[in-house]
């Protein structure tokens, strides 16, 4: 993996080779060349900014290790920190014991919410754990419909009330049933918009205040973008989430997204979608998305 790093940054390198430490005067051209890959990766400007600082202590007057070259050193210091940031290391869905264990999708339209909630019941089913699905979206009988028919397909149950009923009212009562049923996990799928409104926010927080999930997963689309960041930062403001599932990470997206999020909300990424069928959900990886990101 270093030695692809090594060749994209080849010129930026020049700057570092054959001195015994790494300084401020030869480390500005590298660094100018990790901002620009991060913003290529389509992470957020100010998430850049304070992360190509931060490399910037790091690497300025660290001594160069023998036998490892000052380009080398570099982008293990930038690796690190990108992986660093991005939490080390996979934090699993939680589980609360007695369950049910509440989640919470949240995200606008459009990005993969309803897919990623049938996703994750088929990656509970492969645990062995059982999971229902509330349908809470009243706006579009399709996601309705959609809902119930990923759940046929993956053979989990689909709790609704039609498009007459008030979501928080379908979210306590899926509660309840999952509480009747004895099933471990309850995600509820809930309405999105093509943008954020109050409208929204305002329901979300109402279904959250009435069933206290254990989990409010935020679902973002990796090929947004720079609207990664802004996205992020209302929900976590105004609902409090408490991580994430990057979607359409299939797509040629870098995954600067990723470091956006995680940075800008402090929660961690739990999965990447990585195509549309419900297989395609794997846990998120920090390293793995630290080579993609530098890639
Ligand atoms: P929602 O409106 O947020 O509930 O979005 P949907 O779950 O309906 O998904 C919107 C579209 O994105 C559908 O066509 C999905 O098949 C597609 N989609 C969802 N997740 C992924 C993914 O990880 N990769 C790709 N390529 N497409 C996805």
């Amino acid at each position: 993996m270093f030695e692809a790093l090594s060749e994209r940054f080849e010129s930026a390198w020049k700057s570092l080779r054959g001195q015994n430490k790494i300084s401020a005067a030869n480390v500005q051209e590298a660094l100018r060349e990790v901002r620009r890959a991060l913003l290529e990766a389509d992470a957020n400007l100010q998430v850049v900014k304070d992360f190509v600082a931060e490399v910037s202590e790091k690497a300025q007057g660290a001594e160069v290790v023998s036998g490892v070259s000052p380009d080398q050193q570099f982008i293990k210091i930038v690796y690190d920190e990108l992986v660093s940031v991005m939490g080390e290391t996979n934090v699993p869905l939680k589980q609360v014991v007695p369950g049910p264990t509440v989640v919470l999708m949240a995200g606008l339209q459009g990005t993969g919410k309803t897919t990623a909630t049938a996703k994750l019941a088929l990656h509970l089913r492969k645990q062995e754990r059982t999971a229902l699905l509330v349908a809470t979206d009243v706006y579009r009988p399709a996601a309705i419909d959609q809902l119930i028919t990923l759940g046929k397909q993956i053979d989990v149950p689909v709790f609704d009330l039609g498009t007459d009923a008030n979501p928080v009212e379908i979210a306590l009562q899926g509660l309840e049933q999952a509480r009747a049923d004895g099933v471990d996990t309850v995600i509820i799928d809930t309405a999105g918009r093509l943008q954020i409104d109050q409208a929204m926010m305002g329901e979300l927080a109402q279904i959250k205040d009435a069933v206290q999930p254990h989990e409010v997963l935020l679902v973002v689309d990796a090929m947004t973008g720079q609207e990664a960041a802004n996205l992020t930062q209302t929900f976590h403001e105004q609902i409090g989430i408490t991580g994430a599932i990057l979607t359409k990470m299939d797509g040629d997206s870098r995954g600067g997204a990723a470091l956006s999020v995680r940075q800008i909300s402090g929660q961690p990424i739990k999965f990447i979608g990585v195509g549309e069928k419900v297989e395609a959900l794997q846990p998120f990886y920090p390293e793995r998305m630290a080579s993609r990101i530098l890639g």
